[in-house]
């Protein structure tokens, strides 16, 4: 061991450090925080700062780097977006009074999952912690229960599921993929907690030992915390999975902010996977509902995504529900119409709309503001802000006065304008309040006569020492003397040396400059204490004040989080109108039918990406029976994957409450919407593109119902053609079987053989992107007709994205010769016989018909023996 390990300093450090090995410990030492060790190596290299050692003169010296304690939070930043936590340690007792080495504790731990502070945290995200339990089955009778959790402690939201059965791993996958934790916890005898991540952009994974998952004490900590004997109040009877993640949850959050008072979180609430739609991760991210599909790579479109197209709402609340409603869209007819009501309202009523949203900018985040007052964080700035949003509640309330869809008629009837919370904190803070209470002039003048009298001290005791300068001016004759202050001595009388002669003997020497020289005098020091003492009790008074005006504010939690809902809701709803309007959506008809009939239908995003408005609009015609699954074909660019996708979204965004881009839309009521959309980027989990496409189609076929919407595209392209044909139809047909499925469903494909299918089953109907041809050239006309495609363009769209000429002639001369065999041309490949383009498909056999029709019952068995021979017969010749 180095010599500088045993100074009492560094066994403290390594003492502390041992509770946190997986943390960067920032070690405060005086205005610095501190690293040591590896830590210091890695902070050093993540954040680029320099990497020296403790005591250079040592054999083995410790590596060591710091940051001033003012700028920590920049650099804390910095580190959690690298992925790492930050365990941050404080000097617990004043230096001064210290006995020997200064107390020091870690007061907090930033994890990605636990931050609080608003400089860290996106406005229109939730910021999830997550934990996962996963209750096995002890006895074959049993079966795996998965419980989840998830808590924004920004908001105080707090939420229980539990999942089981066979489905179970990839429900709880496709929560986290709709929910985004930004941590999830884990037991550490779960080793299989990959099954339920695999392929999402990536919770940071925390393991924790098992009995950090007990339910029991879970359940016994937060009836604790809010104060009741039981949780089944909040439906919360008899899961054990979910409280063993919640109680993970509670624990983890006490362990990263172990002073903090968690009062905004009243309570925690059973979530239903059953109320809204199941949305799976892989339909999420294939619609590029939230992220853009290859997310990360350079020069993606920001606003590429269903979301930022929808969003037009005024607040941070209010960005963060609408992306709650996206990816959790309705079920229920009559809760849907209630939104649509509310919609439609607000599109009709242009004045009342556009008078709603100016209100709404002026409000901030109320609902983080006020977790911000619980945990004992917010500044008087955040206080003001909190006013100002406040402030803007009456307006809005008015605005509402004439409407009477139920559930704008709702908002109004619960309405609360907090009035009494806004005038508290306006009698108290002063509008000009700094960002912290610690530098003082946060209290309105007025409001307290203790301050009042002490700023005046404070003013007058300036008075007294201009006083005072002037009186010893007079008394010593020297014109230059100046009663000076600065942080180090306080007030003194300074002398320059041309007048040093005239100092009278009262004065007391402090300090000698290079022309100057620093005197105190007996009356000056008593001045100085009447100054700076107002100064410092005036300080102690006023932050005393501020935080007691905090905690009154925090009693009202409650009321804010209502305010905050409402004011999301209103807002989602308010941005669902304007964009209705300013985009020219329809309000959807919703029944439970399951017609889906679409006029002129348009994709949302993409209209809005192509210029000039030259998006071709299409009608759509879905149903159970006679159009329960077409089958679109066409060429590469032609359309296909955008025809498929604006049909699920105008479906989805219909049941989100939301107008759609369409002149006409009927929407029979969709209980899933399933896609196997394009090669997914899932190689990194190990699997070939084929492998995922096949497993992801297994998904659909077990979970699909006859309510659900499936969208197909290109199934079987990952394999050889004919392996590829023959997994799409036998799809195509359990899809379509009312005895198997029977699911309304689009199928694009190039594999133009499956046209055929529409002669061979009832519900299928065949469409295609249509083209036209012109000379050698390929004109995309983006509309959907009914009939098949019967080329695939691949060389007209390899020439348009600027092969070279030869290449595109040398293709033209190949396909040929594969198309005519008979007239191959030299040194072209052949197909064998089989590979051959061409309808050589599984079509039943009229034999077969036959033998099924011969009725066994009433047949003898020497007509039978005849029967036979001459079906040999025929089959030998067939
Ligand atoms: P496919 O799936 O047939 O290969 P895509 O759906 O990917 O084709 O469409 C190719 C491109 O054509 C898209 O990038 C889009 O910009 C454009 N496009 C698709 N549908 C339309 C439409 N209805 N109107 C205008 N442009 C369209």
């Amino acid at each position: 061991m180095a010599d500088a390990d045993t100074t009492p300093l560094m066994r403290q450090y390594r003492e502390i450090k041992r509770g946190y090995p997986q943390a960067i410990l920032f070690f405060r030492v005086g205005d610095f925080y501190e690293m040591f060790d590896d830590d210091a190596r890695e902070a050093s290299a993540l954040l680029a700062i320099a990497l020296t050692s403790r005591d250079k003169s040592s054999a083995d010296p410790i590596p060591l780097c710091g940051v001033p304690h003012h700028a920590a939070q920049g650099y804390i930043a910095k580190l959690l977006r690298a992925g790492r936590t930050v365990a941050l340690c404080e000097q617990v007792e004043d230096p001064k009074l210290a006995k020997g080495i200064v107390r020091r504790e870690v007061v907090r731990l930033y994890t990605p999952g636990t931050l609080i502070d608003t400089e860290f945290l996106a406005p229109g995200e939730t910021n999830y912690l997550a934990a996962v339990r996963f209750a096995r089955p002890v006895s074959p009778k049993e079966s795996l229960v998965i419980g989840l959790s998830g808590l924004d402690v920004t908001t105080g939201e707090f939420w229980v599921m539990e999942f089981e059965g066979e489905g179970a791993r990839q429900q709880v996958h496709d929560e986290l993929a709709r929910s985004e934790p930004r941590e999830l916890l884990y037991s550490e005898q779960d080793e299989d907690v990959s099954s339920v991540t695999a392929g999402l952009p990536g919770p940071r994974l925390c393991a924790r030992p098992s009995g950090f998952f007990d339910a029991e004490e879970a359940e016994a900590l937060l009836q604790g915390h809010f104060g009741v004997h039981t949780l089944d109040g909040f439906g919360c009877r008899g899961l054990t999975a979910g409280l063993g993640a919640a109680g993970a949850v509670w624990r983890y959050i006490r362990e990263t902010q172990p002073t903090a008072s968690l009062g905004h979180i009243r309570r925690i609430q059973r979530r239903w996977d059953r109320e809204t739609m199941h949305l799976d991760g892989a339909t999420i991210r294939n619609l590029e509902l939230v992220r853009p599909l290859g997310c990360g790579e350079a020069g993606q479109a920001v606003d590429s995504t269903v979301l930022s197209v929808l969003d037009r709402t005024s607040t941070a609340m209010g960005s963060r529900l609408l992306r709650d409603w996206l990816v959790h869209p309705l079920l229920d007819r009559k809760a849907i119409e209630a939104r649509l009501d509310a919609v439609a309202e607000l599109k009709d009523r242009v004045r009342q709309r556009v008078a709603i949203r100016a209100a709404l900018r002026t409000v901030q985040d109320i609902a983080r503001l006020s977790s911000r007052m619980t945990l004992g964080v917010a500044g008087p700035r955040e206080c003001l802000a909190l006013k100002l949003s406040l402030a803007a509640l009456p307006e809005v309330h008015g605005q509402l006065a004439s409407f009477s869809s139920p559930l704008l008629a709702g908002l109004k009837e619960g309405w609360d304008d907090c009035s009494d919370v806004h005038d508290a904190i306006e009698r108290c803070i002063d509008p000009g309040a700094p960002m912290s209470a610690r530098e003082g002039n946060v209290i309105r003048e007025g409001y307290d006569a203790h301050v009042d009298e002490l700023r005046k001290a404070r003013t007058e005791g300036k008075g007294w020492i201009a006083a005072l300068e002037s009186k010893e001016r007079e008394r010593t004759g020297i014109e230059s003397l100046k009663v000076r202050y600065n942080q180090v001595f306080g007030y003194y009388i300074e002398i320059t040396k041309a007048n040093l002669s005239k100092v009278p003997a009262d004065y007391m020497r402090k300090q000698t400059l290079v022309n100057a020289e620093r005197f105190m005098t007996m009356e000056l020091k008593d001045l100085e204490e009447k100054v700076l003492g107002a100064e410092s009790k005036l300080l102690a008074r006023e932050d005393e004040l501020f935080v007691r005006l905090r905690e009154r504010v925090a009693e009202e939690v409650p009321r804010l989080q209502a305010v905050a809902q409402a004011l999301a809701t209103l807002d989602v709803l308010t941005s669902l109108a304007e964009i209705a309007s300013l985009n020219r959506y329809v309000r959807p008809t919703i029944d439970e039918t399951g017609l889906l009939r679409i006029r002129e239908g348009r994709h949302p995003v993409v209209e809005r990406l192509s210029p000039d408005l030259t998006f071709v609009p299409n009608d759509t015609l879905l149903d159970t029976d006679g159009n329960r699954l077409l089958i679109l074909t066409g060429p590469n660019m032609a359309g296909k994957s955008t025809y498929l996708r604006q049909v699920a979204l105008i479906a989805l965004m219909a049941q989100v409450g939301s107008f759609v881009p369409a002149t006409e839309a009927h929407i029979g009521l969709v209980d899933r919407i399933f896609t196997r959309v394009g090669a997914s980027d899932n190689l990194a989990a190990g699997r070939s593109t084929f492998m995922v496409e096949m497993v992801e189609s297994a998904q659909i076929l077990h979970c699909a119902t006859s309510k659900s919407l499936i969208l197909l595209d290109e199934i079987g392209r990952g394999t050889s053609t004919y392996d590829g044909l023959s997994i799409a139809w036998a799809i195509a047909e359990f899809i379509h079987d009312r005895e198997r499925l029977g699911a309304r469903t689009l199928f694009a494909t190039h594999y133009h053989e499956m046209t055929q299918l529409q002669s061979l089953r009832d519900g299928i109907r065949n469409y295609r992107v249509d083209v036209q041809e012109r000379g050698d050239d390929v004109v995309f006309l983006r509309k959907i007709v009914p009939g098949g495609a019967d080329r695939s363009y691949g060389i007209h769209v390899a020439k348009l994205a600027g092969l070279p000429t030869s290449v595109i002639e040398r293709a033209q001369e190949v396909l040929m010769s594969l198309e005519q065999p008979d007239q191959a041309i030299d040194a072209s490949p052949t197909l064998p016989e089989r590979d051959r383009p061409g309808p050589s498909l599984p079509q039943p056999h009229p034999l077969i018909d036959e033998v099924r029709q011969i009725d066994l019952f009433s047949i003898t068995p020497l007509d039978a023996l005849n029967r036979l021979a001459e079906l040999q017969k025929r089959a030998g010749r067939a």
